[in-house]
């Protein structure tokens, strides 16, 4: 049976044979393209027919020709993407890197039993472990990955029983990791390593950590592993490499009152032999895994519980008291996981599967196998005061979460360069799980507006990385867990997707998880599949997106010429914000699109490899007044520049709402960029704000997108005399739009209006919007009285509007709430909120807060992202960090430190500025955060450029107006 996107394909090919070669094909190509038109050729031969046509036009001197075939707008595909074999160069980029040999495989692990006894008042924990190995080569020296454990007992059994104690044991504190000496030379072939060691219940969120929380006003403790990405070492001696897998019979001893968890279903419990209070539990053999996946949960929990139609037991475990918050988690991956053992063609290997939410998380989520850990607000929804977006939220971690049980669990990245296979699909793989369950959450859409967006954001850096990274020492592979192995990886994906369509790319996907069962791979194995799968040249084309740093700009402009025909010029350089000179060239898969200007005119779509410096393509059948939009529905991971006189035909086509929503979020999106660059001066894009979304826009995401870069310009502007017409201005564009869609009610929601409304409100308020605030001060009062109608989406701005503009009543008035309120979505929204206090001693209070009890060190990013939202607010935010330097940097998961770093100097904007902190990072070293450090600081050094070279532009224009509000 042909699909849809074959049929689409079959098209395609006849029409790019005839606009490769100028004309109809003849001769093999001829029949070969008729009957591919009729349906009836498999992806290999319509594969052959292209590159047959590619290389006679490669062989050739002739101009190229792109013919355009007229489709109805409803015809239109992004799956039927013209095949290339052009060769990418491959060159890799190498970060400064720190002395890192990987373990050897003289000995090499196969099982281990782990017992351990938490001891959660004294936050200290026992542990035994005894690994099971294969000695290949006869040695009297074992190294183990080791940290912050004691170990006082190490011995090596031989098959025969004879035991050989270590002699020497030397620790390796740079390289945590330990090496024993033994009397003897440990005989080859199968053995057993026997460890006994002490080790401490951290509080920094990683490793095997003590997990503080409180109960009707009592402190508990509890405790849970974060092994990923090299943790699990911290809690016993092991093979902390990916690569290294083997399969795990875990042993808890735990009060006889607590919950226990680990991977596996519970095997026995029984008390504990001589003390009753407490007991043994044991868990099933694990499958055969990597260390980082490996999971201990203990504390006091309440659950739900459910089956999915395979019966695969799924709980979600929750703080006691807030049960029923787990339930929209729980009907999610109950649902979930069937449908991803549809999609990859391999099923769910464990008999159950927990998800468990941890008062104190450093990260969103962690996909320990069957044992998945979140924070709070990743996985618990309150029915009567979560909103849209703390929803949706849960939706795509849970989903998230779920795929890496294939793409991490099943199938491990042979080592952390790629991490990418990891974290990228499950990115790519979540969205197909939330489109499933919530299309009308219109999630690509937002994809593009989210990930894509922020994946380009973080790439446009020279200290950016490509997404196949060297790194090495765990300090290194900390540090690659950002924008671009997550964001830009799924977007490279979701091009790819485009590129081979689905049935290929399932195909390849299932027969690459299938191959690698267990076991490790790498992008090439992947690579292969798919080109295995498809008949397409993946390997060649996405290494040119996988293996260099930063993407391309595209300059296109159009010569109208006679007869219909119209050359467009091309050209292509790597986008850069801080241009360092740099050169690249991208294989890119371009659609190019001429838009009608009456019912008589299709719309024509070609897609086309460009994959020169400058290039010529003439386009058949264009009127004059036709547009040529490029890059339809973002697709491509490229910005586009147009000349002035391809957009200014583009604008009346974004603000008629013929161009697609995706397309209109484009022209904005990397005009934005272009501003930024210097390519284009700021008046361009507060025009076309004005003249082609205002009134016009009708799109809640594109909407979204816009205010992003509202909100980042007046961060900008806030540093000239004319803010405050800047913000005039922006009340200009957006209040019509919040006249439009209203406040909400709690009853009547539409998903992506809520979205939409969450961020409109707070960017008025924020920016001081006098009837907003007033209407935002009023329902704080009507929530403050315990009316729980206040639509839950504008809660962050009522917040804000009662300490920025409430003085210090409604100051005092949020801390009592934020002390009382039990939902962690509030509570993060208020600690934001209390940051945006005016009162300079206030201020000082929601710092202080941050090393204080009152504040979770998992939330402590949340207070200094509040606190240095305006200019005086950052400079004394920053004050109060060098200040407490050290109790932050003792208190924080190291990776949030260096986030919580960034959201206060993302948004300074001089070069003095520049100066100074990296004057004071010389001297306060951020073991895993020097690449988020280095990327900060080219950020204030754009921002300094920016307001240089036009920020004079913009108060100009600005000074000039008079705004209608
Ligand atoms: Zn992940």
């Amino acid at each position: 049976m042909l699909t849809r996107a074959r049929l689409l394909s079959a098209r395609w090919t006849l029409t790019y044979c005839q606009s490769v070669l100028g004309r109809r094909p003849a001769g093999y190509l001829s029949v070969a393209c008729t009957r591919s038109y009729q349906q009836s050729l498999s992806v290999k031969t319509r594969f052959r027919l292209a590159i047959s046509a590619h290389r006679l036009l490669a062989s050739s001197q002739a101009k190229r020709f792109i013919s355009l075939s007229s489709a109805p707008r409803s015809k239109m595909t992004t799956s039927d993407k013209p095949q290339q074999q052009e060769t990418a160069d491959t060159k890799t980029e190498f970060t400064n890197k720190k002395a890192f040999e990987r373990l050897p495989k003289t000995i090499v692990p196969s099982h281990y039993d782990l017992r351990i006894q938490p001891r959660l008042k004294d936050a200290t924990f026992d542990g035994q472990v005894e690994i099971h190995v294969q000695v290949n080569e006869s040695t009297n020296i074992v190294t183990v990955d080791c940290a912050e454990i004691e170990i006082s007992e190490a011995a090596f059994i031989g098959h025969d029983g004879k035991e050989i104690p270590s002699k020497d044991k030397q620790i390796l504190k740079e390289m945590e990791r330990i090496r024993f000496e033994f009397g003897d030379k440990l005989p080859t072939g199968k053995g057993k390593l026997r460890f006994k060691y002490t080790g401490v219940l951290n509080d920094k969120l990683r490793g095997f950590y003590r997990n503080i929380y409180t109960v009707n006003g009592e402190e508990r403790y509890g405790a849970c592993t974060q092994f990923e990405s090299c943790f699990a070492r911290q809690c016993l001696p092991c093979w902390d490499e990916p690569a290294f897998k083997a399969t795990f019979d875990v042993t808890l001893v735990v009060d006889k009152h607590i919950v226990a968890l680990s991977n596996m279903p519970v095997k026995s419990e029984e008390p504990l032999e001589g003390d009753g209070a407490w007991k043994v539990v044991k868990y099933d053999t694990t499958p055969i895994m990597s260390t980082y996946l490996l999971a201990l949960v203990v504390g006091e929990f309440d659950f739900l519980e459910d089956k999915t139609e395979d019966g695969i037991v799924v709980r979600v475990y929750t703080p006691l008291g807030k049960k029923e918050q787990g339930q929209f988690a729980l009907d999610f991956a109950v649902k979930t996981l069937p449908y991803y053992r549809e999609f990859f063609s391999v099923a769910y290997p464990l008999p159950k599967c927990d998800l468990i939410a941890i008062q104190n998380f450093a990260m969103g989520a962690m996909e320990n196998w069957g044992c998945i850990t979140f924070r709070e607000t990743a996985v618990l929804v309150d029915p009567n005061n979560s909103s849209a977006a703390g929803r949706q939220r849960v939706a795509l971690v849970v989903g998230h979460e779920l795929a890496h049980m294939w793409f991490g669990n099943i199938v491990t990245m042979e080592w952390w360069t790629e991490l990418w296979l990891n974290e990228g699909f499950a990115s790519f793989v979540e969205h197909i799980s939330v489109e499933k369950q919530f299309p009308d959450w219109k999630i690509w859409y937002q994809f593009v507006d989210d990930f894509f967006s922020s994946a380009m954001k973080l790439d446009a850096l020279n200290s950016s990385h490509p997404i196949e990274v060297p790194v090495g020492h765990p300090d290194e592979v900390e540090e690659i867990f950002d924008a671009i192995s997550y964001e830009k990886g799924a977007s490279v994906i979701r091009m790819l997707f485009d590129f081979l369509g689905e049935e290929g790319f399932k195909a390849g996907l299932s027969n690459y998880l299938q191959e690698f069962e267990y076991k490790n791979a790498t992008t090439k194995d992947l690579w292969r599949h798919f080109e295995q799968a498809t008949g397409k040249p993946v390997s060649t084309i996405m290494s040119d997106w996988t293996m260099k740093k930063g993407y391309p700009v595209v300059a296109a402009d159009l010569e109208y010429g006679k007869n219909g025909k119209a050359t467009l010029k091309l050209s292509q350089k790597k986008f850069s914000l801080l241009d360092q000179g740099e050169q690249n060239l991208w294989s890119i898969p371009m659609t190019v699109q001429v838009l009608p200007t009456n019912e008589r005119q299709g719309v024509g779509l070609v897609k086309q490899m460009f994959d020169k410096r400058e290039d010529n393509f003439t386009l058949d059948n264009v009127q004059e007044t036709q547009p040529v939009l490029i890059n339809a529905n973002l697709i491509g991971f490229y910005r586009v520049k147009y000349s002035d006189k391809m957009l200014q035909l583009l604008v009346p086509h974004i603000s008629s709402g013929a161009l697609a929503p995706l397309d209109r979020m484009g022209i904005q999106n990397d005009l934005m960029a272009l501003v930024l660059s210097g390519d284009v001066s700021v008046p361009s894009l507060f025009e076309l704000w004005r003249s082609a979304y205002k009134n016009h826009e009708k799109d809640p995401i594109v909407w979204q997108n816009i205010l992003t870069h509202v909100g980042r310009f007046s961060a900008l502007m806030a540093y000239t005399d004319s803010h405050d017409e800047y913000q005039q201005y922006s009340w200009e564009i957006l209040v019509p739009l919040l006249r439009q869609i209203g406040w909400g009610s709690k009853e009547k929601q539409g998903h992506l209006e809520s979205l939409l409304r969450e961020s409109l409100v707070d960017r008025l308020v924020k920016s001081g919007h006098p009837e907003t605030v007033k209407t935002a001060q009023e329902l704080f009062e009507k929530y403050l009285n315990g009316d729980n109608g206040v639509p839950t989406e504008i809660r962050r701005a009522i917040f804000i509007a009662a300490t920025a503009y409430g003085g210090k009543e409604g100051y005092e008035k949020l801390w009592s709430l934020y002390e009382k309120s039990e939902l962690q979505e509030e509570k993060v929204k208020m600690l934001v909120a209390l940051g945006w206090t005016q009162d300079t001693a206030l201020h000082q209070k929601t710092l202080d807060s941050a090393l204080s009890k009152q504040v979770r060190s998992q939330d402590v990013v949340y207070v200094l992202a509040g606190c240095a939202h305006d200019v005086d607010g950052r400079e004394r935010t920053w004050q109060w960090i060098q200040k407490n330097w050290e109790a932050l940097k003792e208190s924080q998961h190291p990776s949030l430190f260096s986030r919580g770093l960034q959201s206060v100097f993302n948004n300074f904007a001089s070069e003095e500025k520049a100066q100074e902190l990296e004057e004071f990072l010389k001297s306060h070293k951020l073991e895993q955060g020097e690449r988020a450090m280095e990327q900060a600081m080219e950020t204030i050094r754009i921002q300094a450029n920016w307001l240089k070279r036009d920020g004079d532009n913009g108060r100009k224009w600005l000074q000039a107006q008079t705004f209608s509000i």
